[in-house]
């Protein structure tokens, strides 16, 4: 069967017909990261992050991703649901914890939900389904660079060192030991970080990076 107006048929009219909105869905209510996340899932934006963006979530109404804030000082920045797949439609919520980021920099509400579409990515992708200390490895391997190198595309200023800071620790489960682990202060050294936490919890708490746009 063609699809709808495919073979000269009018396409659907009336009151039945709802246009499946495209595709990543900003429910975020605080204004500056609304804002966050508009900016990052710009269409103009390139390198390889953008292209998971761009070409995976934001161009098929069969990937999707709502994006949604919630309040829980007890609880991590950023937190991703079980992804549902219904008549081959994939759904992944991303829930962003305002309880914690939401002083924090623009770059920091950038990296901690790029972190989020990689886990949704590879989730997309059946690579390490749900398993968040295999998919930090992958994030560890393969995904620094493409994340600083985002970031620093839409916010030049932002520093290397705070942004490989905020971007290790994300992942500094990746080892038994994690911060403390003699593997990952190796991993840190590698990207010439000496403080990862002390420049992560600087830029959460908005003291450096650049805030929000008036
Ligand atoms: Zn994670």
């Amino acid at each position: 069967m063609p699809p709808d107006g495919g073979d000269g048929f009018p396409p659907p009219q009336g009151p039945c017909y709802v246009e499946t909105p495209t595709v990543i869905t900003n429910n975020v209510k605080d204004p500056c990261l609304k804002t966050a996340l508009n900016v990052m899932i710009d269409k103009n934006l390139t390198g390889r992050i953008a292209s998971i963006i761009n070409d995976v979530f934001n161009s098929s109404d069969k990937v999707n991703i709502t994006f949604q804030e919630f309040n829980d000082p007890n609880a991590k920045p950023a937190k991703s649901e079980i992804p549902t797949t219904n008549n081959g439609v994939f759904n992944e919520t991303i829930s962003l914890n305002l309880a914690q980021i939401k002083d924090a920099s623009m770059e920091f509400k950038t990296i901690i939900s790029v972190h989020e579409i990689l886990h949704a990515y590879m989730n997309y992708n059946n690579q390490y389904f749900m398993q968040q200390f295999q998919q930090h490895k992958e994030i560890a391997k393969k995904y620094v660079d493409d994340i600083r190198g985002f970031v620093q595309q839409i916010y030049p200023s932002m520093d290397t060192d705070a942004a490989n800071a905020i971007i290790l620790n994300g992942i500094a489960d990746v080892y038994p030991k994690g911060i403390k682990d003699d593997r990952y202060i190796d991993l840190l050294k590698s990207y010439g970080v000496t403080d990862a936490l002390g420049n992560y919890e600087l830029e959460r708490a908005g003291v450096t990076g650049s805030s929000c746009p008036k």
